[in-house]
């Protein structure tokens, strides 16, 4: 099975190329909703797309399983998020293995948040894992596994600084990560600044990818959850858009906000392309119509796969 590395490189041929994340599915008709997305972004040909994983592992089973038929029921190449949070280290091997037996090989590796409050004091699992980078380097010892990890444009929360948070992702990747994923973020000044320090910090580990992520806003709804996934309020500028869409009377004008969210998100990923990003990773949240608008904006087409 090809790396995420590798793909964006045959990928690359036909203009940036682009990869969706998925969240594992609460039941059974979420179940199914998540497989009419997938059949439509497969038509697309993302480089590759990513299955999050549910703090503590509250969905681990069904992880498991929809991330294994991804690999060997669709031509799409899947990336298993894992984090640290309550497992410990023999959990973490053995959650590794029954990837690796459904064929799964591109692994993002995470700490994790503490769950319920993302913000609460963090613990480590006794018999766990401290941060991300020990994590990285367990499944490297394990083998044959393409590693990505977290990288945050505007630092980390739990970060003093951003030297100090730039040095702890400089580690992730010098432990054997060969990319990294961003936080989402609204403003592009904060992606190329991570770049920027990245690279003054360590010239090789600041050549793999930084890869950005970003999600099309639909309703004044999505922007809560955006402000929980950027870990901050957004942007004065694209709130004052999205409100002024949504107009003053009673109800939200949602028609409105969802048109100035996906033209927001096609301006930040225009911009991301210019800049040469090497790939635009699109939050679905399970649907895939605001990220095929952002793509059609942006000229990208069905197309043939990549040989
Ligand atoms: P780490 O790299 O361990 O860093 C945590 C903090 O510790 C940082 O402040 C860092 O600077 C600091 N640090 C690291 N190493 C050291 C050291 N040696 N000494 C001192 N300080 C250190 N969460 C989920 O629950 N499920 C998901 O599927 C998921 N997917 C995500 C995908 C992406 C692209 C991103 C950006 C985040 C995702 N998260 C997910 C959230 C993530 O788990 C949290 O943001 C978490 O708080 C940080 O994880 P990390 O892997 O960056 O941690």
């Amino acid at each position: 099975m090809s790396s995420v590395v590798r793909s964006l490189n045959e990928h690359a041929g036909a203009g940036v190329p682009f990869s969706v994340e998925f969240n594992p599915p609460r039941d059974v008709a979420g179940e199914a909703r998540l497989w009419r997305t997938v059949r439509e972004f497969e038509r697309m040909h993302p480089a590759f797309v990513s299955m999050t994983y549910g703090a503590g592992g509250s969905t681990k089973d069904r992880t498991v399983r929809i991330t294994g038929a991804l690999a060997q029921e669709t031509t799409l190449l899947p990336v298993a998020h894992l984090t640290a949070v309550g497992h410990s280290v023999a959990e973490l091997r053995s959650l590794i293995g029954s990837y690796a037996d459904s064929g799964i090989r591109n692994v993002l590796i995470l700490r994790g948040d503490p769950p319920g409050d993302p913000l609460g004091e963090w613990h480590r699992h006794p018999d766990g894992v401290e941060y991300a980078e020990e994590l990285v380097r367990i499944v490297r010892d394990l083998g044959d596994f393409h590693v990505g990890v977290a990288s945050f444009p505007q630092g980390h929360h739990r970060s003093p600084d951003l030297d100090h948070d730039t040095r702890h992702l400089a580690a992730k990747l010098r432990a054997g990560a060969e990319y990294s994923i961003t936080q989402m973020f609204f403003d592009v000044e904060h992606y190329l600044r991570l770049r920027d320090r990245v690279i003054a910090m360590d010239p090789v580990e600041g050549a793999k990818p930084i890869i950005p992520e970003l999600m099309p806003i639909t309703s004044l709804r999505t922007v809560r959850r955006a402000e929980e996934l950027c870990g901050r309020a957004l942007p004065a500028s694209v709130l004052e858009r999205l409100t002024r869409a949504a107009g003053t009377g009673p109800e939200e004008d949602r028609a409105a906000v969802r048109a100035a969210g996906i033209e927001i998100a096609t301006e930040i990923a225009q911009r991301l392309i210019d800049e040469g990003a090497p790939c635009l990773h699109f939050i679905t949240l399970n649907f895939a119509k605001a990220t095929s608008e952002v793509l059609t904006n942006l000229g990208y087409r069905a197309r043939a796969a990549v040989a």
